[in-house]
């Protein structure tokens, strides 16, 4: 298997991830969209879904728009101290971060 190149900003990202069920933002959320036993409404389309298909979204996203800032920024924004996490279902989270890849695109091309 190849590896990776070593990245440090995908690591600490990941990490994070792997710690995000411990987060009281994220159960806060997810009591909010319980819509039964195992079940959870999507903020987006509304749709009541399993949580095996359920995925947290960040508002703001982690990662600006404008592109990485600093760790500070990331972590603040990833612990939800000022920003709203939200549970979506995979296909809008997925949608969702379709947009926002674009509009990083777009954003670094203006920048140059
Ligand atoms: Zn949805």
């Amino acid at each position: 298997m190849a590896r990776r190149k070593w990245d440090p900003r995908q690591f600490v990202l990941n990490t994070l991830k792997r710690k995000s069920y411990m987060l009281p933002a994220i159960s806060a959320a997810l009591d909010k969209a319980r819509r039964g036993f195992g079940l959870y409404e999507c903020v987006e389309c509304r749709q009541v879904v399993a949580r095996k298909n359920l995925e947290k979204d960040h508002e703001p996203p982690v990662i600006p728009i404008t592109g990485w800032d600093d760790y500070n920024g990331v972590i603040e924004r990833w612990l939800g101290e000022r920003s709203e996490i939200r549970v979506m279902c995979k296909p809008c989270h997925k949608a969702k971060s379709k947009r926002e890849n674009a509009a990083r695109r777009q954003s670094r091309k203006r920048a140059k």
